[in-house]
């Protein structure tokens, strides 16, 4: 089920629950201001996921509230960990998923690389 963008911040989603070391996964990449690891149901030879550490819904309400050292932060590290993973040189994919038409369904922002392999039309 696609989440509501406009609901306040759950602190008991998934995503949290992996911040916060409740629940497992398989950690790619940590510092100050991120946390990414690899997607439970990869979509391609490559599908991680970059989470920002502070609590935001989704992208809308990232780029509204969190403060520049936090963005800047957040993007540095999805650059990062495509660097880390070898994507460069042929090329990657990074998405998100906003709210109902994007699909969103953890209320934790994240962000999607994609690679290892020709990743075909951006829209299926
Ligand atoms: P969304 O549709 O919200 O953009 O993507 C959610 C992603 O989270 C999906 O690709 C899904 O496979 C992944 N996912 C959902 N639950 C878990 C989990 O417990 N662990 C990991 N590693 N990935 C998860």
């Amino acid at each position: 089920m696609p989440i509501d963008p406009t609901e306040p911040y759950d602190d008991a989603n998934i995503f949290a629950k992996i911040l916060r070391g409740e629940i497992p996964s398989s950690k790619v990449y940590e510092d100050e201001w991120a946390f990414a690891f690899e997607d439970i149901n990869p979509q391609a030879e490559v599908h991680t996921l970059v989470i920002p550490k502070g609590s935001y819904v989704s992208w809308d309400d990232f780029s509204t509230r969190a403060s520049a050292e936090e963005i800047a932060g957040f993007v540095r590290a999805v650059g990062h960990v495509a660097r880390e993973k070898g994507l460069v040189e042929q090329g990657y994919r990074v998405m998100a998923n906003i709210g109902a038409h994007g699909g969103q369904e953890v209320p934790h922002l994240h962000i999607h690389i994609f690679g290892g392999q020709p990743l075909g039309p951006m829209i299926a």
